[in-house]
C-alpha cells in the first residue's frame, strides 16, 4: 500500500472543534474575519468556523506560487478591508514557513488591528524561515499528506481522512485510484 491514514476524520472532527472554542475565546469582543487559503483550506476553514460560536466574516484569498522562495502572487484576494479588523489566517500546511511569511507580510500592511495564525498541520522540521503560527491543528513529520483539503496534483482533497504517502513513486502509479478508507465508522 502507498499511503496510509494519518489522521482519521473522528481526530480531525475533535481537534477542530477544540481550535474553535479557542478562537471563540479570544474574540469575544470583536467579530473576527477568517481568511483561509485556498485551495487547500476549504474543508478546514468550513468545519472550524461553524465549530465557532463567535459571529464571524469568513473570506478567503487564492494563490499561485512562482520561482524559488516561496514567491507567492494572490489571485484571489479578500474582499473586504481589513483594516483595525481581528484577521485569522488559516493555513492547511506550514512546511518551510515561506509561504506564511510572504502571505503575513501582505496582510500586515492592510494594518489589521491583530492577526493571528491559524495551521491545521505543522510540519516543523522543515522550517527554513522562522513565522509566528499561534494556533496548530496536529503536528506532523517530514511527510507528503493529501486528503482533508490537501492534494496530489489536484486529487483527493476531497477525502475525508489525511492520508500519508508512504512511497511517492507507487502512490504516483496508483494516484488515480481510490484510496483506501479506515474503518472507523466515520
Ligand atoms: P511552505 O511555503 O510552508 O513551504 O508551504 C506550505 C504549502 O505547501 C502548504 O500550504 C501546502 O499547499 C503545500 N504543502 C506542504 N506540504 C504539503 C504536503 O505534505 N501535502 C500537500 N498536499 N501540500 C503540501
Amino acid at each position: 500500500m502507498s499511503s496510509d491514514v494519518l489522521i482519521a476524520a473522528s481526530q480531525l472532527r475533535a481537534r477542530v472543534e477544540e481550535l474553535g472554542a479557542e478562537l471563540d475565546r479570544r474574540f469575544v469582543e470583536s467579530v473576527p474575519v477568517i481568511v483561509g487559503v485556498l485551495n487547500g483550506t476549504f474543508p478546514f476553514v468550513a468545519d472550524l468556523v461553524r465549530a465557532m460560536d463567535s459571529v464571524v466574516e469568513t473570506e478567503f484569498l487564492a494563490l499561485s506560487r512562482f520561482g524559488e522562495g516561496g514567491r507567492v502572487r494572490v489571485t484571489h484576494d479578500v474582499g473586504i478591508d481589513l483594516f483595525d479588523r481581528d484577521v485569522v489566517l488559516v493555513e492547511d500546511i506550514v512546511d518551510t514557513g515561506l509561504t506564511l511569511r510572504t502571505l503575513l507580510a501582505q496582510l500586515a500592511a492592510r494594518r489589521p488591528r491583530s492577526l493571528t495564525t491559524v495551521t491545521l498541520l505543522d510540519k516543523r522540521p522543515r522550517r527554513l524561515v522562522e513565522v509566528p503560527v499561534d494556533l496548530v491543528g496536529f503536528e506532523i513529520g517530514d511527510e507528503f499528506v493529501v486528503g482533508y483539503g490537501m492534494d496530489w496534483e489536484g486529487l483527493h482533497r476531497n477525502l475525508p481522512d489525511i492520508h500519508v504517502v508512504l512511497d511517492l513513486a507507487a502512490f504516483a502509479d496508483e494516484g488515480r485510484s481510490v484510496l483506501s478508507r479506515p474503518d472507523t465508522g466515520d
